[in-house]
């Protein structure tokens, strides 16, 4: 499939694709190609299926959570996906922490302390704890997203439900600091690699578009909790807008080369269908620039 139009801010216009150099981007800048990852850091068992479907039965069981970041590095460039939660919060909520996310970036080679730009897909507190650990990091994410967990419908618990205002306020902090980098809709932030807001879940929830060797995958964190939420158009019961979130798994499809190289947020079976990078990070880590089993 064509990559969708990403509209260049800056510097040269688009070309259209018969005048583009192969594997270059549309300002014939060379496209990276990335290993991507997924960590997961902690799961959640016991779920009804009126917890991830809405319209589910609230008697039929239904398939557990995962909590994943994940790290996309090429050979100029290093992006961690969603910093995890705080393990204090994920306790008082009930969720069981398996391993600290930054010590499985440690094992793949990552310092949380070095990593120059962190991807955050939404502010929910499992996507946005930790995030004070990487200290000299710029956190990219959506004006829409920050106007939603700022604005008027936080006053209403059912949208405010899964934000810890602590976090949203320190993030708050991060943006007089200037550390906070702002998109609007889709951008690119290197060759290979894009945001696209898909909203939904969340007002301003972003997903991260990935070059990698073999296709364009889509990591799609909340945009799909599970697989089964965007293969059988069951949509998850936390969200503000559900057409959003509907239009998001068409969405989804688009920007991925192909739908089995779209990686929902919560599933348990990515860490089946994918393999480890090693024995030491079995059950810790899986490969996603991999065909998935
Ligand atoms: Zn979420």
């Amino acid at each position: 499939m064509t990559p969708p139009a990403l509209t260049p801010d800056t510097v040269a216009p688009a070309r259209p694709p018969w005048a583009r150099p192969r594997g270059a981007n549309e300002r014939g800048a060379t496209i990276d190609t990335y290993e991507v990852f997924a960590i997961r850091y902690a799961s959640l068992a016991n779920r009804k299926a009126s917890e991830n479907f809405i319209g589910g039965d609230p008697h039929e069981s239904a398939s557990d959570l995962d909590y994943f970041v994940w790290l996309a590095r090429s050979k100029a460039r290093t992006f961690v996906i969603d910093t995890g939660f705080d393990p204090e919060v994920g306790a008082r909520r009930g969720r069981r922490m398996l391993n600290p996310p930054e010590r499985g970036l440690g094992l793949l080679g990552v310092d949380a302390r070095k990593v120059k730009d962190v991807i955050i897909t939404h502010l929910h507190y499992d996507h946005v704890g930790n995030f004070g650990l990487f200290t000299e990091a710029s956190f990219h994410l959506q004006d829409e997203e920050m106007a939603y967990a700022t604005g008027r419908h936080m006053a209403q618990g059912f949208f405010s439900y899964a934000y810890e205002a602590d976090e949203v306020a320190a993030m708050v902090r991060e943006v007089y600091k200037g550390r906070v980098r702002f998109h609007d809709g889709d951008a690119e932030l290197a060759p290979g690699l894009s945001l696209h807001r898909i909203g939904g879940h969340t007002k301003g929830l972003q997903v991260v578009r990935v070059r990698t060797r073999i296709g364009w995958i889509v990591l799609a964190s909340d945009a799909a909790h599970l697989y089964a939420n965007m293969n059988e158009t069951r949509p998850f019961p936390i969200v503000f807008d559900a057409g959003a979130m509907v239009e998001g798994y068409r969405r989804l499809r688009e920007l991925a080369d192909s739908p089995d190289l779209i990686v929902p947020g919560h599933d348990p079976l990515v860490m089946r269908r994918y393999a480890a990078p090693g024995a030491d990070l079995q059950g810790i880590a899986v490969r996603l620039d991999q065909r998935p089993k």
